[in-house]
């Protein structure tokens, strides 16, 4: 398997990393089973403090971490920059919250007995991670994880393997103990034998669907705890009674922000009849202003997609959605030529339940748009979907929206805003979107061993 960082703007190859050796592969479960065992000796503040100087080498040396992301996946530098910060947060949500998040919690109701939970951890979590935030994805499963005392081993996506190593060299740079954290450019053979090892109690993959099917797979066969934070088809539903500049800033941002590869971005806008014109004239309107260019440039304002085979993955898909009875309702959709990954926006319309790509995910910057009238028409549109990860709602009647958002079958959704996951907040999907919870108190709790002790 090849790990190679190319430019998606010029497709120029930077560097080739060599895979994993399966001796390799042991030193790093050697020296994350090494840590655990350790790790049961010291006291949570020891790793706080440590996580604490993870964070701060990620703040400090922003535009050094920012440039891998730009390079290998196509991300606009100033969207990497604000990817390196919101890395940093991330880990310092866990120093300042982790311990109180495992600390003991009392069960004392049941018939006058005492009793209380405890939590600790279990050993080596595997991460299998995706490209497209590649630093934020793997902080969300490193810092909880490393408070709580279990170790990871990182297998990243094949194309951001600068980005991979960066993480490493910031845990070295920071002084994390050995052990804690090791990125193995690792097949999928060597993920499943991992999977397999004693030494390894859990697997958190961020990805496709496909993807999860495997892992998920694996890590039952093996009875290994998992956790599958998969793919999406949100909504982004406009009421009557939006304010239509916060619903077209949030629905344009929703769509295209990392040229739409986002696992929550608004893939469908549902918008009802009495605002649809009006909405749908804004929208072409702020789609027309994204123009493709370097995304080294602070001027550029749409990146090319992550990779040549993403770019040709949805001219695919976008054929597939047409031959299948949908329109482009706004935008050319011929493909662009040229060594860079580059996908102008689109927007869909005609989008029929029986179009083969119905319930396909298209990861980048297109938009499906659905004339709704009522309630029950928005609810079943929404929740006719195999996904349910996040969504949004805009409404100036907060009562009917949060209602609204009731009903929608999801992990996570918004209300006049675009959906962004804060480190406080839980984050994860149900259906084919996968299970389990990333961030907050729960994202700490997911691979800890919650013991119950009575007496
Ligand atoms: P992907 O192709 O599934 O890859 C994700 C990771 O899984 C990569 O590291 C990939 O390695 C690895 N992988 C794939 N098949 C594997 C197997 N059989 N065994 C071991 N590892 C395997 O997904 P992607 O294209 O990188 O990412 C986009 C997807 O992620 C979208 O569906 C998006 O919605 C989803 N996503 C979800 C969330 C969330 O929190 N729910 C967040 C971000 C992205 P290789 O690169 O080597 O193939």
């Amino acid at each position: 398997m090849a790990y190679r960082a190319v430019n998606p703007y010029n497709g120029e190859l930077i560097k080739e990393f060599p895979a994993a050796t399966d001796a390799e592969v042991e030193q790093a479960l050697t020296a994350t089973e090494a840590f655990y065992q350790q790790a049961k000796q010291q006291p949570l503040e020891q790793r706080a403090k440590q996580l604490a100087a993870l964070a701060n080498e990620f703040t400090q040396k922003t535009d050094y971490y920012a440039k891998f992301l730009t390079t290998n996946m196509g991300k606009l530098i100033n969207d990497a920059r604000g990817e390196v910060q919101k890395t940093a947060a991330f880990a310092n949500y866990y120093v300042e919250h982790g311990a109180a998040a495992l600390a003991d919690q009392d069960y004392t109701a049941i018939a006058g007995r005492k009793a209380h939970l405890e939590f600790s951890s279990i050993g080596a979590i595997v991460a299998v991670e995706p490209w497209n935030f590649p630093y934020t994805q793997v902080m969300r499963v490193f810092a909880p994880n490393f408070i709580l005392g279990n170790p990871v081993i990182l297998k990243h996506a094949s194309i951001v393997p600068e980005c991979a190593q960066a993480f490493e060299d910031a845990c070295q740079a920071a002084g994390l103990p050995a052990g804690a954290f090791k990125n193995l450019f690792a097949t999928y053979d060597q993920v499943n034998r991992m999977i397999s090892d004693p030494r390894v109690q859990g697997v958190a993959l961020t990805g496709s669907e496909k993807a999860g099917e495997r892992i998920a797979a694996e890590a039952g066969h093996n009875l290994k705890k998992s956790t599958m934070e998969l793919g999406g088809t949100d909504v982004c539903i406009v009421l009557n009674d939006a304010d239509l500049k916060k619903a077209v800033a949030g629905a344009v941002n929703g769509r295209l922000r990392n040229s739409g590869q986002v696992c929550t971005s608004a893939k469908r806008y549902l918008v009802q009849s009495g605002i649809y014109d009006e909405f749908l004239a804004a929208i072409k309107e702020e789609f027309a202003k994204y123009q493709p260019g370097d995304p080294l440039d602070e001027k550029t304002t749409l990146a090319p997609l992550s990779s040549k085979s993403a770019q040709q993955n949805l001219q695919t898909q976008i054929k597939a959605v047409l031959a299948g009875g949908a329109k482009v309702l706004w935008g050319d959709p011929t493909p662009v030529t040229g060594p860079g990954a580059f996908f102008m926006p689109l927007i869909i319309t005609g989008m029929t339940y029986d179009n083969p790509m119905y319930d396909h995910e298209l990861f980048g910057p297109v938009a499906q748009i659905y004339q709704v009238e009522d309630e029950s028409q928005i609810v079943e549109l929404a929740n006719h979907s195999n996904y349910g990860l996040g969504g949004a709602i805009y409404s100036e009647d907060l009562d009917k929206a949060r209602q609204l958002a009731s009903k929608i079958e999801t992990g996570q959704i918004a209300v006049n805003q675009p959906l962004s996951s804060l480190p406080e907040l839980p984050f994860g999907g149900i259906k084919k979107s996968g299970y389990g919870r990333e961030l907050s108190d729960l994202g700490i709790r997911e691979f800890a061993n919650i013991k119950t002790v009575l007496g």
